[in-house]
């Protein structure tokens, strides 16, 4: 029988050779990177310890070499992140599945060393919940505390004590979840105005908007 014909035929086997050659390239490399995974998975210990024996052993090496192209390196990593974001994306997706605990641990790590980019990261995520979109730069809330020179938007308060993200026009009443959308107000305020109109909210405190 003519080969195309073989590999046009059903076949439940994974590894049968007519299914491998009706695969087109994706498929092969997905394939194959799957199983290297499984792999790895499975052998994740041993491959570690290789790893760190190797690793041991070429210490000076590595460090001469990475030293050597610092730049490249980070220019070229950069480069793949901005090129690849699905990928990246992605990537991260299975080792934080592979990984729970240890993903789980990183991320409260991170919370509790950047409590400032956090504020931007939950509104973030609030928002799209609220399938409203928009995306909050990480140092929004370093800008405006500048901006606003450490005061709240409405009372004009301290904020050094610590402060709210607010959104100017309530995300309830169709405001965006975007940077220009956002004001630094003290607790008591950001309560207050909860998802009342901005304008009223402010006209109610003597101020003629
Ligand atoms: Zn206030």
């Amino acid at each position: 029988m003519p080969y195309k014909l073989l590999a046009k035929s059903p076949c439940d086997r994974e590894s049968h050779r007519c299914c491998l050659m009706a695969m087109t390239k994706e498929e092969k490399r997905a394939k194959s990177a799957e199983a290297s995974r499984r792999y790895y998975i499975k052998n994740r210990a041993r491959i570690l310890a290789q790893d760190k024996i190797r690793h041991q052993k070429n210490k000076e090496k590595t460090q001469k070499r990475y030293q050597e192209n610092k730049e490249k390196t980070r220019e070229q990593r950069a480069r793949y992140r901005k090129e690849n974001p699905e990928k990246i994306k992605a990537c991260r997706k299975r080792w934080q599945k592979d990984n729970t605990e240890k993903s789980r641990a990183a991320t409260a790590r991170w919370y509790e060393k950047n409590p400032e980019k956090a504020k931007a990261v939950n509104h973030n995520n609030r928002a799209k919940r609220a399938s409203c979109g928009g995306r909050l730069s990480l140092h929004l809330a370093e800008r405006l505390l500048s901006l606003q020179k450490n005061k709240c938007a409405v009372c004009r308060k301290s904020l050094r004590g610590g402060y709210h993200l607010d959104h100017i026009i309530p995300l309830a009443r169709g405001g965006k979840n975007i940077d220009s959308n956002i004001q630094l107000t003290c607790q008591k305020c950001n309560q207050e105005k909860g998802s009342k109109d901005p304008i009223q909210f402010m006209q109610e405190r003597g101020f003629l908007l």
